[in-house]
């Protein structure tokens, strides 16, 4: 594609999605989906946004937020989409938890070093918690999968933040057992990467060197929620619930796991543990939540 194609999208992006918003304001005012409240957004300016802010590490809290809440516009109320935290240095250099001191350095947490993870290093958007943890609900247990494409965008500019993307061979979602996937009707972690092509081709960002591959996991065992289990129990749970789908597609591979929230990280070590023993070079996690 060449770059006036490119750009010819990205304006194509930015104008189709601004005019649609424009009418349907015009016709009706938004409801919020998380407190359910009527309100007027704000002129809708589309996807159109500085992407080089996210390139940035130093990036502070407030850029990050401003960005939340542009993304999140058409779908959340100004008071649900501010209160967004997300999670920034000073964090631990593997796990990514965000420390409760603001000062300092990264450095390795002490859960870390008491129990070290399989995984690379882990990365998160926001903190699980308030508007972030209540959007993430809505689309997995509302089915309100419009929200999947503003996080997933949150979620591919954490990727490339974070993470060299030359050095990610394959970009893989943490899947859901057939039965759940059924009931379901989709997989939330799929449906947060599912478009980053698109956003790549849209903000001129080259991503073919990672692929995309839903099928590199398959979870074969119906597990508990983890929810409400202890750091014991959650292990027991998901231990063995996961194998290979294709070992062919990842011997050697450097790997990005996706999903949407890291709570004690026993669901992460377990898929890592799996895809290295598969014949995986390294696997990094990258979720749109993270438990603190
Ligand atoms: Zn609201
Ligand atoms: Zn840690």
């Amino acid at each position: 594609m060449s770059l006036t194609q490119k750009s010819d999208k990205r304006e194509y992006f930015s104008k189709a999605s601004w005019m649609a918003s424009a009418l349907i304001e015009a016709i009706l005012p938004s409801k919020c989906l998380v407190c359910g409240s009527f309100f007027q957004p704000a002129m809708y300016k589309g996807y159109n946004l500085p992407v080089k802010i996210f390139n940035d590490e130093s990036m502070s809290a407030y850029q990050k937020k401003n960005t939340f809440n542009k993304l999140m516009l058409p779908f959340l109320c100004p008071a649900c989409s501010s209160s967004f935290v997300p999670v920034e240095s000073p964090f631990c250099c593997i796990c990514g938890i965000k420390f409760k001191s603001r000062i300092g350095d990264d450095h390795v947490c002490g859960e870390c070093i008491k129990s070290p993870k399989k995984f690379r290093t882990a990365r998160a958007v926001g903190v699980y918690e308030g508007t972030l943890m209540k959007t993430i609900q809505r689309l997995k247990y509302k089915g309100k999968i419009q929200l999947a494409r503003p996080l997933g965008m949150l979620l591919f500019f954490a990727f490339i933040t974070y993470w060299d993307k030359k050095r990610i061979d394959l970009i893989v979602p943490v899947p859901l057992h057939i039965k759940r996937f059924r009931k379901r009707g989709f997989n939330q972690a799929y449906l947060l990467i599912r478009d980053w092509l698109f956003c790549a081709n849209a903000f001129n960002i080259e991503l073919s060197y990672s692929k995309i591959e839903k099928n590199a996991l398959i979870k074969n065992k119906q597990t508990e929620p983890q929810t409400g289990l202890d750091r014991k129990q959650r292990l027991a749970n998901i231990k063995n619930a996961f194998s290979i789908g294709d070992s062919s597609k990842i011997t050697g591979k450097s790997i990005l796991l996706i999903d949407d929230v890291y709570t004690t990280g026993a669901t992460a070590n377990e898929c890592t543990r799996v895809l290295l023993n598969g014949g995986a070079e390294s696997v990094d996690v990258l979720t749109l939540a993270r438990s603190m």
